[in-house]
């Protein structure tokens, strides 16, 4: 069965948007409380809170860039780029975000659990090695990739199933074939990148999968698309460690996109993702939150996707 490990904290909580803002302090609430709920709850693993030093954070982004969102933060907070805003408190949640991924790495390399179901503020997938965008101050999931490969991991792969493309987790790994990157994302839609036709370069050619899903799509489009595409990519590579970019504002009722899945396709997706995990990386899946932003699908997704996780 194997052991799956969670992690939250308050402190994601004080990374303020705004009360109006898309991503604020209410998805994680609305997440919590459905999760404390269920039965399944009381079986999971809590992680020890760890925050990232700005050392650890540039494994995937400059220096320079870590230091600036630390200053930018702290001193007055404001917008980082046209929808990205931070508080005095977002330097602390986005490197405590950081930690979280590399604490679960650290424990799943020790063998002490399989899975981790990682729920926090700010996302990740759209940060770019030098710059914020889209709600997101660091990539989570690319500093946590960077850290199992600087711990001896080749063969990670990365699926990202949030509505957005994940720009910033696909440009860090464009050039590298021992990263493979899946999106399935509504395209054309924000951020405007992840065409069929970029599949990586140089040696990392064919280790990135764009597949752009029209506006309208629904659970029959995603499950042919999962079961022809994105799972035998994720077969033929044969991944040491399964990381997932989980957004859930894929789902119909998510306010700023236009596909139209059901809970029950995350719940679905997640329980084949944990088969081919288990047939071939030892069952070790990394779950990262990204978006998702109708309060009560975002919590019964999660729980869905929870279930199916730690099952
Ligand atoms: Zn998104």
């Amino acid at each position: 069965m194997g052991k799956t490990a969670y992690f939250t904290d308050d402190l994601f909580l004080e990374h303020n948007t705004g009360d109006r803002h898309p991503e604020n302090y209410r998805r994680l609430v609305a997440i919590r409380e459905a999760l404390e709920r269920q039965d399944f709850f009381g079986r999971l693993l809590p992680l020890s809170r760890r925050v990232a030093t700005a050392e650890e954070i540039a494994l995937n982004h400059d220096p320079q860039y870590v230091d600036q969102v630390a200053d930018f933060c702290r001193t007055r907070g404001g917008l980082l780029d046209a929808d990205t805003v931070v508080s005095t408190k977002s330097y602390d949640a986005a490197a405590l975000s950081v930690g979280a991924g590399l604490e679960a790495a650290d424990r799943i390399l020790a063998g002490e659990v399989d899975r981790a179901l990682l729920l926090l503020r700010p996302p990740g997938h759209h940060s770019l090695r030098t710059r914020a965008m889209g709600f997101c101050l660091f990539n989570n999931i690319a500093i946590t990739a960077r850290y199992l490969q600087s711990r001896g991991l080749d063969r990670i792969a990365i699926l990202d199933w949030d509505v957005h493309h994940g720009n910033g987790t696909e440009a860090s790994f464009y050039s590298d074939p021992e990263v493979l990157f899946i999106s399935t994302h509504q395209y054309p839609f924000y951020p405007g990148t992840g065409a069929a036709t970029d599949r990586g370069e140089g040696a990392g050619l064919g280790t990135t999968l764009n597949i752009p899903m029209a506006g309208g799509s629904d659970d029959a489009d995603y499950r042919s698309a999962f079961e022809n595409q994105v799972f035998p990519a994720l077969q033929e590579f044969r991944p040491s460690v399964l990381l997932i970019s989980a957004g859930f504002d894929a789902h119909r009722r998510d306010p700023l996109a236009s596909i139209n899945l059901t809970t029950e396709f995350f719940e679905w997706a997640t329980a084949r993702v944990l088969e081919i995990a288990r047939e071939h990386s030892a069952g070790r899946v990394i779950s990262f939150l990204e978006g998702g932003y109708d309060l009560s699908a975002l919590a019964e997704c999660v729980s869905a996707h929870a279930a199916a996780l730690s099952a």
